[in-house]
């Protein structure tokens, strides 16, 4: 239809349009390797916040070191690019203070389950409101090629030239048995339309929302995940109606679909630790479990004159005394 105000002045824009497009989420050009999954993570996290219209300005990833951690320079949205392992401590603190911002979390096998593993298992018991991806690539991709904790045993690395001795860490398992938990899932970075409707659910439930995504690192592990990529029967698939929901024709791609209530521990435990097949889905959410910035005492509830009092009161503790 023609439209005389647009047509006679292209630059009045159309008020029926989304304020905020995928291009307003691009920082710099991603310089991640070719058809490294990674891309893929960064597409849904950048649709993600285009569809739910989060303002830039009130975003923030917050990543540790390796080569999933740059994902916050190639967002743009506010970014913090920490130290290695150290990304959930630092999102915990923009989260105390900043309760009304957006935290995600980009961490990979190294910066979360080894270094940083101490403050991944603190980081689950409190809970805090935010959206926690591990990239698991079962490697060091930027130091190149080292074992991580979720190698698979025997894989010959730079690190370990006979191969792995250890049998790796599950971190969907270890996640499930910390304490206070509240949202567990798994993912993959090649089945983008279920990747995409597992964070999204992440982003909605209130607390810690933690996904596990098995991602590619074709530069050092070129085949490392060929049996579940080539066999969709090696997939589990988990949909329920408090879990994943993927339209009928997505379904139909893998023979083995089960429902899955997430509110059953025991038996998301049990698909954790499946050995024969990967299982894709939403495994565990309690809403019920108490988000620790709810339970201390939140800036947002501060008049002003609180908040420069409280800035006094913390200055005044450096005060020097004149000695006499
Ligand atoms: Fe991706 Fe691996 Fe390249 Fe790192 S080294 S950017 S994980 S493909």
């Amino acid at each position: 239809m023609f439209d005389p105000i647009k047509t006679l002045s292209p630059s009045v824009p159309d008020i029926d349009d989304d304020a905020y497009s995928m291009d307003d989420f691009e920082g710099v050009n991603a310089r991640w390797c070719h058809a490294c999954g990674n891309n893929a993570i960064l597409t849904a996290v950048q649709k993600l916040c285009a569809e739910e219209q989060l303002a830039p300005e009130k975003t923030v990833f917050v990543s540790g070191i390796g080569c999933s951690s740059r994902l916050p320079h190639y967002m743009g949205t506010y970014g913090f690019h920490a130290l290695h392992g150290r990304a959930l401590p630092i999102a915990e603190g923009i989260k105390i203070r900043r309760p009304d911002l957006h935290v995600f979390v980009n961490t990979g096998d190294g910066d979360c389950c080894s270094i940083g593993a101490g403050h991944w298992i603190h980081a689950m018991r409190y809970n805090m409101n935010m959206t926690v991806l591990l990239h698991d690539n079962q490697i060091y991709g930027l130091t190149k090629k080292q074992i991580s904790p979720t190698s698979p045993r025997g894989l010959v690395s730079s690190t370990s030239p006979r191969g792995a001795y250890l049998e790796p860490l599950n971190p969907l398992a270890a996640t499930l048995g910390m304490s206070n938990i509240s949202f567990v899932a798994n993912a993959v970075d090649w089945l983008p339309s279920v990747l995409y409707e597992i964070i999204h659910q992440a982003f909605h439930h209130r607390g810690l929302s933690f996904v596990r995504i098995v991602q590619r690192c074709p530069r050092y592990l070129p085949h490392q995940f060929d049996e579940y990529m080539k066999d969709p029967e090696r997939i589990l698939l988990l949909t329920h109606a408090q879990g994943l929901h993927v339209q009928d024709a997505v379904a139909r791609r893998f023979k083995h679909c089960m429902e899955h209530d997430p509110s059953d521990l025991d038996r998301a435990r049990e698909l954790a630790t499946n050995q024969e097949r990967l299982p894709v889905g939403i495994l565990y959410r309690n809403p019920g479990v108490l988000c620790y910035e709810d339970v201390r005492t939140s800036v947002e509830h501060l008049t002003a004159a609180d908040k420069v009092k409280a800035l006094e009161r913390e200055f005044d503790k450096f005060t020097v005394q004149p000695t006499s």
